[in-house]
């Protein structure tokens, strides 16, 4: 070579020179060349998402840089881990190249190949050509072998050719690597999207059959909080019905009540036992009639929310010893004994609602009575607590005939009766448990049975002894609750306002009424030594005095006093004795108060003409005065009773009842009527009905008090009206007593007027 490049001319050398330069040059442009398409492979390899697609790129791009005749892939088969040829270029070769693996698996250079990880190079018969062989393998796997046959011979293929292919086809590897890995996760996706689809499906269902529960729940509750309002509404109905109705049945009841008796006692009289007999049972008939209308009612009235409690304190064995003198006589009757046993209890005094603890402890006992004959029953009083709360227990136990067992779960509800016959034998509603039970409840507590038939049966009633406290901290329990629990707050509302209604009396009606018979002298004078006099003398003739030290402030009081009497200087200064004396005969409320006018100047004349009733020279004759005053004085007769009663048969039955008692009865239909008696005497005791023709019972009283007159006479209502708390919480203010017709005895009647009438006597 040397020697050849000696003989060579410079021309020569410099055209080798230049052939070498083009050769180089041209290697280099057909290097970058595949650089640029390596670089295409990459990227299109590393965007394609399917092994077809890298192998597309691959094949274009290795086309380039050897200009293969055949191109094969095999690839692993995943299951059976076979070579499998999955592309070739073109088809026709497919026989021939499978041919030539075959034979190259057989002489073991396919497995030689596989471990190489670089192009091995073999000589075979296709075309007449050279085939390469190279692993298509990653790091961790191998996904096949890449079959290329070229015309070429191997020697020309040179090794920079070789290590370029290695690159690309190890990107290869790396690619379909990616794709299949990619193409996993996208049927993992897939996969997953299928299944959120799903499982959102079942939830969208699910959210929509739930929607539609919740939208038929709320019409149920709709409905219901409908026929709950139209059940309210009937109820509310039902009771004011049954309060009106009550009304109307029980006066005239009331009336045939009345005369029986009257008739009893003619009957008696005249020596007619036969005539007793029948009256005796209308009698008895009228009165379990008026049970039946009470317990309906009281039954009606708690159904309806309407039973008011009056809750206030009271002494237990005060309240025990009158229920047990009121059912002795039930008691003995059956010949049997009662006795009250106190277990060691230190409770000496509770809060509850007397009246209807009292209803209830009767009920027991009276049934008791009712049901055992020649026995023993006993009304056991003992404590306990559940909690913090001291709780009072009643026990009624009795020898009589028992209940049996399948009577007993049901002994409580409205109309029940252990059978018919029970009925026949031994009266009775059947509604007395149940009324008993629902007041235990009211007060808080319950009442229960046990019982064995034929060996008799113990009712125990077991209440809270301070039903305030009991009350208040339920409101406090209700109050935090409904902060809580903001939907809650209707409910809270109406049981707060249901347990306050309890406890909202108003101080005021806590002023029990008192008598003072005494007659009030209004003493107007400007002379305070005058004043003191007339104020002492008068005092200790038993009269109530208040004193004025001027005309203005003498009319002042008179409106507001309404005294019985009145006394009155002429000379003072300001409005003097005649302008007020003017003044009160002009007032039309005022003029019938008799004025007794004192003076020096002598005008009697003057005074009579000016409506004063006497007329007293000063300095006063004081036994001339008193007598005077005296003259005036209106004091309750005793012996007199004023019935104000609309019903003539009421009427008629209780004045004949009262004459055949020795009082002298004044009969006033309506309220005016009345007013003009009294205009004339004070009776010992106004017997009054509430429900009045033009003035009704309350409009009386009112009357009552602007006259001054209330409180000086005694009175006791007879309504067989139902009576609201708040018209209670009045009466109880205004009234010395309020009977329910119906549910007093005529005894018992006579025994109040004889106790009022003994009030004022002790007084007068
Ligand atoms: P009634 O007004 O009919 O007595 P109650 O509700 O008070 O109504 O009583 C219902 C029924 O319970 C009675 O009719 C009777 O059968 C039964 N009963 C109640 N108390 C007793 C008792 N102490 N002994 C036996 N049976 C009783």
């Amino acid at each position: 070579m040397a020697k050849q490049a000696k003989n060579m001319t410079p021309a020569n050398k410099m055209k080798m020179r230049i052939d070498y330069l083009e050769k180089v040059g041209r290697w280099n442009l057909f290097s970058m060349n595949v650089l640029v398409s390596l670089g295409e492979l990459q990227h299109g390899a590393s965007l394609a998402r399917n092994p077809k697609q890298v192998l597309d790129i691959i094949e274009e791009n290795l086309q380039k840089l050897i200009q293969f005749k055949t191109m094969a892939f095999f690839m692993v088969d995943e299951d059976s881990s076979d070579f499998i040829l999955t592309r070739i270029s073109p088809e026709e070769d497919r026989e021939r190249i499978q041919k030539v693996i075959d034979e190259q698996i057989e002489n073991g250079t396919f497995a030689w190949a596989l471990n190489q990880n670089r192009p091995v190079m073999v000589n075979t018969d296709l075309h007449d050509d050279t085939v390469i062989l190279h692993v298509l393998a990653t790091k961790s796997r191998v996904r096949g072998m890449f079959v290329g046959g070229t015309p070429f011979a191997q020697k020309e293929i040179n090794g920079q050719t070789l290590y370029l292919l290695s690159i690309m086809i190890q990107n290869t590897a790396n690619a379909l690597e990616s794709a299949a890995l990619y193409e996993l996760i996208y049927d993992q996706n897939v996969n997953l999207e299928k299944l959120v689809k799903k499982r959102t499906a079942a939830l969208e269902k699910q959210t929509d059959e739930l929607k539609e529960e919740i939208a038929f729940r709320k019409l149920a509750e709709e409905s219901l909080t409908i026929a709950k309002v139209e059940a309210e509404t009937a109820a509310r109905t039902k009771s004011e019905f049954l309060t009106n109705m009550s009304h109307e049945i029980r006066t005239p009841l009331n009336a045939i009540l009345g005369y029986g008796e009257i008739l009893q006692y003619e009957a008696k009289k005249i020596n007619r036992p036969d005539f007793v007999k029948d009256l005796q049972a209308i009698e008895s008939s009228g009165k379990h009639l008026l049970n039946l209308i009470n317990d309906v009612l009281d039954l009606s009235k708690m159904q309806a929310g309407k039973m008011e409690l009056n809750v206030q304190q009271f002494k237990v064995s005060s309240m025990i010893d009158d229920v047990v003198a009121t059912c002795l006589p039930l008691a003995k009757k059956n010949g049997n004994r009662l006795e009250a046993i106190f277990e060691e209890t230190s409770i000496e005094t509770m809060v509850s609602d007397e009246a209807r603890l009292r209803q209830v402890l009767l009920n027991l006992i009276g049934n008791a009575s009712k049901f055992t004959n020649d026995g023993v029953i006993t009304l056991k009083i003992s404590s306990s607590t559940a909690g913090e709360e001291d709780q009072i227990c009643f026990e009624v136990r009795d020898t009589g005939i028992g209940i049996d067992s399948e009577t007993l779960d049901t002994l409580f509800e409205k109309f029940t009766q252990a059978d018919s016959s029970t009925t026949r034998k031994y009266g009775g509603t059947g509604l007395g448990l149940a009324i008993s039970r629902r007041l235990c409840r009211m007060l808080g507590g319950d009442v229960s049975v046990t019982s064995a038939f034929g060996k008799g049966a113990t009712f125990s009633v077991v209440i809270p002894v301070d039903l305030e406290k009991k009350l208040s901290q339920m409101d406090a329990e209700l109050a935090k609750r409904s902060a809580t629990a903001p939907w809650k707050s209707k409910l809270a509302d109406s049981s707060v306002a249901a347990g306050s209604a309890l406890s909202s009396e108003e101080p005021e009606s806590k002023s029990k009424r008192k008598l003072d018979l005494r007659s009030l002298v209004l003493v107007i004078d400007d002379d305070r030594l005058v004043r003191d006099l007339i104020q002492r003398y008068l005092e200790k003739e038993g009269f109530r005095v208040e004193v004025a030290s001027g005309g203005a402030q003498g009319l002042q009081l008179a409106h507001t006093l309404r005294p019985d009497i009145i006394t009155l200087d002429v000379m003072m200064p300001e409005v003097d004795g005649w302008q007020v004396l003017t003044q009160l005969k002009e007032d039309t409320t005022l003029s019938k108060i008799p004025v007794i006018m004192l003076t020096m100047v002598d005008d009697p004349e003057k005074a009579a003409s000016l409506g004063a009733n006497e007329y007293l020279p000063k300095p006063l004759d004081w036994d001339r005065f008193i007598e005077v005053v005296k003259k005036y004085q209106k004091v309750p007769n005793v012996g007199s009773i004023l019935m104000i009663e609309d019903d003539p048969a009421s009427r008629g039955a209780l004045s004949r009842i009262l004459s055949r008692e020795g009082w002298s009865v004044s009969i006033a239909a309506t309220g005016t009527d009345a007013l003009a008696i009294l205009d004339g005497e004070l009776p010992g005791v106004i017997l009054l009905d509430l429900i009045l023709p033009e003035m009704d019972g309350f409009e009386f009283i009112a009357n009552l008090k602007d006259r001054g007159t209330l409180g000086k006479v005694p009175i006791i209502v007879l309504t067989g009206k139902e009576l609201g708390k708040a018209e209670l919480i009045q009466l109880e203010r205004d009234v010395d007593r309020v009977l329910i017709k119906g549910e007093y005895t005529r005894a018992e009647l006579i025994e109040e007027i004889r106790n009022l009438n003994g009030k004022l006597a002790g007084q007068s």
